[in-house]
């Protein structure tokens, strides 16, 4: 039965894959709800002979499960579920070798910054940063030991829109692998592999998990050979979450593509909002037609997501005082789930990427646009501009 189901499931709508791929029915009991598998550990019908499972850190059913159904939304043969995203990140990192080199986005999310520069580079990892919008400029970049080029679009906190297909072609030129953040647009708006990447990573405790409540990562590929590698370091490091966990973010993402729907829908509203209020000085949304990647977004996004920036007249002042005078949108790090968040992220998120190639302007908040009533966000965005 298990087998019949996934025999349909390369033919199903991405919504069908969400709720259906790699989640048949219990065979045991029938339910319709993918069990939460907390054994360790897997009997064996004769030495080294089982159905699958030895050791939860090396296999667990709900993690394979979670695994074949965000590795089929992103259209990849293999996908591998972790305790968080920079987990997922460190552990692809890994892959590579003292003297190697890695291109970094000049507008990566600072965790990744914090581990490539910081964790990574004290043991022998070279790397730089680049200007991904402009392909020359990535070109100039690369070196002979350039290993891996690094990417998210759009990226966070300034929604910089990177062209796949055109950064895909110069790292690909120098035999780099090309990795990119997806987190931001999920795979239902967007999705890497399809447009030259090797490896599309995810921090799930953002969109994909969708409700605050669980963290997560997740790499998906198509290569075999990679794939294989890093579910030997994924063993060997153990950058597992728990059953619960991988329960959680398969539940999330049952319902990813409808929320995805509201989120973009409402920030575009919030967008229209702001760009009628004179304390904004700017407002940066892929979805902008004069955003100077609105044209690569419009290619290879399906809508243009539910994060948007804007710059405060007034500075850094102004920008702090409006972050904590919202009460429908939570200060708070992080993003992407239900409820609406409202950071500064040259004070938050991005704090440790102050005084490098990575710094934020000062003058920035952010905002994870949620999917409660939108007069409720826009009234309460109006309100705490007013009390300025
Ligand atoms: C949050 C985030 C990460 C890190 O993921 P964790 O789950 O917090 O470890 C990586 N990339 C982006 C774009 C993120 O927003």
């Amino acid at each position: 039965m298990a087998d019949d189901v996934f025999a349909d499931a390369e033919a199903w709508g991405f919504e069908t894959r969400a709720i259906r791929a790699g989640q048949p029915h219990d065979p045991t009991s029938g339910a319709v709800v993918t069990p939460i598998s907390l054994a360790t550990t897997f009997v064996q019908e004769d030495v080294g002979v089982h159905r699958g499972y030895e050791y939860s850190r090396t296999g667990n059913p709900t993690r394979t499960a979670l695994q074949e159904c965000l590795a089929s939304l992103e259209g990849a043969a293999h996908g591998l579920a972790f305790g968080s995203g920079m987990a997922a990140e460190d552990t692809l990192l890994r892959t590579l070798a003292p003297g190697d080199h890695i291109i970094l986005g000049n507008d990566a999310y600072g965790g990744t910054f914090r581990l490539i520069s910081a964790v990574l580079a004290p043991m022998g990892i070279e790397w730089s940063a680049a200007d991904l919008t402009d392909p020359a400029a990535l070109a100039t970049e690369m070196r002979p030991n350039t290993k891996v080029v690094w990417a998210e679009t759009p990226t966070n906190p300034l929604l910089t829109v990177i062209d796949l297909e055109a950064i895909a072609e110069v790292a690909h030129s120098g035999d780099a692998m090309f990795v990119v953040d997806n987190t931001f647009a999920t795979p239902y708006l967007q999705q890497p592999l399809s447009l030259g990447a090797d490896a599309v990573i995810h921090s799930t405790t953002k969109y994909c998990g969708g409700h605050s409540d669980v963290v997560g990562g997740f790499v998906a590929l198509n290569d075999d050979a990679l794939a294989e590698r890093l579910a030997y370091l994924q063993n060997a490091i153990g950058a597992i979450g728990s059953p619960f966990d991988n329960y959680l973010t398969l539940r999330g993402l049952k319902t990813l593509a409808v929320r995805m729907d509201r989120h973009c829908e409402s920030a575009e509203a919030v967008v229209e909002f702001l760009q009628s209020r004179n304390e904004v000085i700017e407002v940066r949304y892929p979805g902008l037609p004069d955003h100077p990647g609105h044209e690569a977004a419009a290619r290879q996004m399906k809508k243009f997501g539910g994060m948007v920036s804007f710059r405060v007249a007034g500075g850094k002042d102004a920008a702090m005082r409006l972050a904590v005078s919202t009460q429908v949108f939570s200060l708070a790090e992080s993003l992407g789930a239900v409820e609406s968040l409202i950071e500064h992220p040259g004070a938050m998120t991005h704090a440790s990427a102050a005084g490098s190639p990575l710094e934020v302007p000062d003058d920035l908040i952010r905002l994870s646009v949620g999917i409660e009533s939108l007069p409720d966000l826009l009234g309460d965005l109006a309100a705490a501009f007013d009390r300025l």
